[in-house]
């Protein structure tokens, strides 16, 4: 099959976002793990391939460089039409990555003016006149000014954007894209004969996304968050790019024990790590204790338990603790320490026969299918809106991921993901 879209993740949760979002078509998505190597074949590529990253925070010329692979590896799986995929909240560096990968992908197809539009309203996400509201809040009043990595504190994308980009930045506000798919097509010529080459696009509803992917369903670069992109497969079928899917795929449970291994600060996470670990074993990592006594305690502890059990190992904390923590060791020592544990654990309880892992964050995420080798996903049911089971191959076996970025999910969603997979 030909790839229609082919699209790059910033992390690892995004990208399980995307396809989840893009699989709700019934059309296949297949998610790579990291750049496929040179001589991996694009024989088999699906309609959707999304190519995960973990390239939010790294340093811009690594991130481009990176970005730049993935994108020749898509090239190979025929797509001309690509999808620059980062997070609801536009979490960035002040120096990037968001403007520097979105130049370097306008660069390579030939393109002058691509449009950024994050919004997710079903996770209550909206833009509305540039500015990125959490819910009710604006972006640099929600819980993710306190972000560990990627502190957000400014709400405005024009404002987040200008910095990141060398090319001008403009907006197409609500008031336009309120107005249809014709509207904003005739504000971004007009931008464009302005020579604005980056265009934030206001949305606070779903009738806004179809508005803007029927504008721009035959741009080379769209980029933005998995809402977005989520109304394309629809459009690509009555274009005629691709063919209607005949019978949904979906890959059955693997069997094994369950774990929940918690890497994210962020509130919702927070709220979810309470929830859970009040009726199952949990174990707190503290980083200090990591950095004095390494993770051998946290590995006793889940050899004590069964694997069937219901049990959390988490290293989310409030804001304060983790200022603690970076001041202490330091604002990547303490991350990597987290990581690195949780990475580790996540070994350990495959070895354990635990084939059922749910994990809460993205770096998080990125670290712990890092550790178990897995290359590929095949994306299952979704559990809450952006976030899917996926199914995997590790060591000849096979296994279930849930892999949740920070604010995904309702309170209940480690339980609602263990559940979903025991009705499947
Ligand atoms: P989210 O999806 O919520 O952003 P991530 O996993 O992407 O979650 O990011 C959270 C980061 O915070 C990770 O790098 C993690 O290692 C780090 N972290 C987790 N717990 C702590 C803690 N107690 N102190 C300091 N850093 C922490």
């Amino acid at each position: 099959m030909r790839t229609v879209l082919g699209c790059i993740a910033d992390d690892f949760t995004g990208a399980t976002d995307l396809a989840a979002l893009l699989a709700r078509s019934g059309l296949p998505v297949s998610l790579r793990i990291g750049v496929p190597s040179e001589d991996e074949s694009a024989a088999d590529a699906a309609a959707f391939e999304v190519i995960a990253l973990k390239c939010r925070t790294t340093p811009v010329a690594e991130a481009v460089e990176e970005a730049s692979r993935a994108f020749a590896w898509l090239k190979r799986t025929g797509a001309v039409r690509f999808f620059w995929k980062y997070c609801s909240t536009f979490d960035s560096t002040a120096e990037g990555n968001i403007g520097p990968i979105a130049e370097m992908l306008m660069t390579e197809l030939g393109v002058r003016q691509t449009i950024y539009c994050p919004a997710f309203p079903e996770n209550g996400r909206s833009i509305f006149m540039g500015h990125l509201f959490v819910g009710e809040d604006l972006l640099s009043e929600s819980p993710m000014k306190d972000h560990p990595l990627t502190p957000m504190r400014d709400s405005s994308l024009v404002r987040l954007l200008a910095p990141q980009v060398g090319g001008k930045v403009g907006l197409a506000n609500r008031h336009v894209v309120a107005r249809g798919a014709e509207a904003l097509k005739a504000r971004l010529e007009a931008l464009a004969d302005d020579g604005v080459r980056h265009v934030i696009v206001d949305a606070v509803c779903d009738e806004d996304l179809r508005a803007i992917a029927a504008t721009t369903a035959d741009f080379p670069l769209v980029t933005g968050g998995s809402a977005v992109a989520g109304q394309l497969p629809r459009l690509y079928i009555e274009q005629g790019m691709v063919l209607p899917p005949s019978a949904r795929r979906s890959g059955s449970p693997p069997q094994g024990g369950q774990i929940v291994l918690s890497g994210s600060c962020s509130a919702m996470t927070r709220r979810q790590v309470a929830h859970y670990g009040s009726q199952s074993a949990s174990l707190r990592l503290d980083p200090l204790t990591l950095a004095a006594e390494g993770a051998g305690a946290a590995e006793a502890w889940l050899r004590q338990q069964s694997p069937d059990a219901p049990k959390l190992i988490f290293a989310t904390a409030e804001p304060d603790d983790v200022k603690r923590a970076q001041e202490k060791l330091g604002l990547e020592k303490a991350s990597q320490l987290v990581e690195q544990a949780l990475a580790d654990l996540a070994r350990a309880a495959f070895r354990r026969g635990i084939r059922r892992f749910v994990v809460a964050g993205g770096e998080t995420s990125g670290a712990v299918t890092k550790a178990l080798g897995v290359t590929r996903l095949e994306i299952g049911p979704e559990i809450a809106p952006g976030v899917p089971w996926t199914f995997a191959e590790v060591e000849g076996e096979r296994i279930a991921l849930a892999l949740k970025s920070g604010n995904f999910g309702r309170e209940t969603f480690f339980e609602d993901a263990l559940n979903l997979l025991e009705a499947a």
